[in-house]
């Protein structure tokens, strides 16, 4: 990487801001973009513009943007400036764009700390120019299909994107067979987070993303599950095993859908969190974030009481209040998380109606097929699931799902039309519960947060 001249900083910062405030006077979001401008002028920009921060970079397929918010709050709440991608806008433009709009007029950075969510397959780009202090990796599922290949492409794009940081500490997920795998070739320090407890009934557990051994191809044997793949894995002829965490989840008190009691375990100590998010999977994150926050070096004491106040983001179990109706949006993208939000949905015990919305463009990947591997018979066969709407591009595909999962024809209403959609919400009697996958909530948000009167996502 050259050295750019301190003209080309400055232009390049400039156009970068004069972008961003262009789009954003037309009403647009103008989230990638801005950063595209700044490199023509000059490539490398966000290694000037990110130089002297402290950064947190987060990636992983499922609890990027949820793992972010926890951190980020943790920051701020006590009392430090932090910057973060929060429009969701993850590549290297992205970033770019993000780091150098925050910067004074000389490309200097404005803040000392940021916590940047990048995508997987950008990671070997975005890294070695913002050169973060610790890289966290959440999961790896199946996302995606038509993008990136095999979840195991997946993996290799992150190791190159890692081998270029070799100073930068890992937090690994250690139920993740294929992210702690991730340990074993590179020079970084390493740090596990997990679960020490299993999670659900232990009966029947599917395995469909990484079944068989990394190292040697037997079939993985399990001490217990949490989700999916998750949970404390072996190989019988190998012994490649789950690493001992060294941030755990000992024990859950209690799971409602306003957060979770837990115990957190570090380094054997034993602390009470309440975690301000429902469903397994925020455990997860809650332990991600706490392990990143300490290796980060900062007082663990702060990410631990501030955990309890995160509120979901951006359709991450993001709630809205639209006339007396209560709805919930929990983004699925793909098997994985969206079983964990069935099953989340599932287990409120009272009656509710539910939404399912399916898209097929360019961010949610083409290929839909995924769906027939979710189970959404755990909302079919719920007796509390009142009336199930299909929405979105690709919504008779997502009927016809429903249907072979059991759905009887006068349960379900298909409705592609958003203002119609909200309507019939508004009309409900019932709490509704909203899963849609990217673009559709992006579209959905839209409508719901102009009827609800929020903000545009990009003012938050
Ligand atoms: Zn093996």
């Amino acid at each position: 990487m050259s050295k750019p001249f301190i003209l080309q900083t400055i232009l390049a910062a400039a156009v970068c801001k004069t972008v961003r405030r262009a789009l954003r006077l037309r009403g647009s979001g103008g989230t990638a973009l801005p950063g595209k401008a700044a490199m023509t002028v000059c490539k490398d920009i966000l290694a000037v513009t990110s130089r002297g921060m402290e950064i947190i970079v987060v990636t992983g397929t499922n609890g990027k943007t949820t793992t972010c918010r926890m951190l980020e709050h943790a920051l701020t709440s006590s009392g430090r400036e932090c910057l973060s991608n929060k429009s969701g806008a993850n590549l290297l433009s992205g970033v770019t764009a993000e780091i150098t709009c925050n910067t004074d007029w000389l490309g200097r950075p404005k803040t000392h700390y940021a916590v940047i969510e990048c995508d997987e397959g950008a990671l070997k780009q975005v890294v070695p120019l913002i050169r973060p202090k610790v890289i966290v990796v959440t999961n790896l599922f199946r996302d995606q299909l038509d993008r990136y290949g095999e979840v195991m492409h997946t993996l290799d794009a992150i190791r190159t994107g890692i081998a270029k940081v070799p100073e930068s500490i890992l937090c690994l997920n250690a139920d993740c067979s294929l992210t702690a795998s991730l340990a074993d070739d590179v020079p970084n320090k390493v740090v596990f987070y997990g679960m020490n407890t299993p999670v659900g009934d232990q009966k029947d557990v599917e395995i469909s993303d990484a079944k068989y051994c990394i190292r040697c191809g037997r079939e993985y044997r399990y001490h217990y599950h949490t989700y999916a793949h998750l949970g404390s894995f072996y190989c019988p002829n190998c012994g490649y095993k789950r690493q001992d965490p060294s941030v755990a989840v000992n024990r859950i008190l209690g799971i409602t859908t306003e957060g979770s009691k837990i115990e957190m375990q570090l380094d054997g100590k034993i602390h009470p969190v309440r975690v301000g998010l429902p469903a397994v999977y925020n455990l997860y994150n809650a332990a991600a974030a706490i392990c990143a926050y300490r290796v980060f070096g900062l007082p663990e004491e702060e990410i631990l009481g501030s955990i309890a106040d995160v509120r979901s983001s951006f359709g991450r179990m993001e709630n809205f209040t639209l006339g007396d109706v209560r709805i919930q949006m929990i983004l699925v993208k793909n098997p994985a998380g969206c079983n964990q939000a069935l099953e989340y949905v599932s287990g409120i015990g009272s009656d509710y109606n539910v939404v399912l919305c399916l898209n097929d463009r360019t961010a949610d990947g083409h290929d839909i097929s995924w769906i027939w591997d979710a189970d959404f018979e755990k909302i079919t066969q719920d007796p509390h699931a009142r009336s199930i709407l299909v929405s979105g591009d690709r919504a008779e595909d997502m009927q016809l799902r429903l249907k072979y999962a059991g759905a009887e024809e006068s349960r379900i209403t298909l409705e592609k039309d958003n203002a119609r959609l909200l309507q019939i919400m508004k009309e409900s009697t019932l709490p509704v519960f909203i899963l849609p996958n990217y673009t559709s909530m992006l579209a959905l948000r839209k409508v719901l947060s102009e009827a609800t009167g929020g903000e545009a996502f990009w003012k938050g």
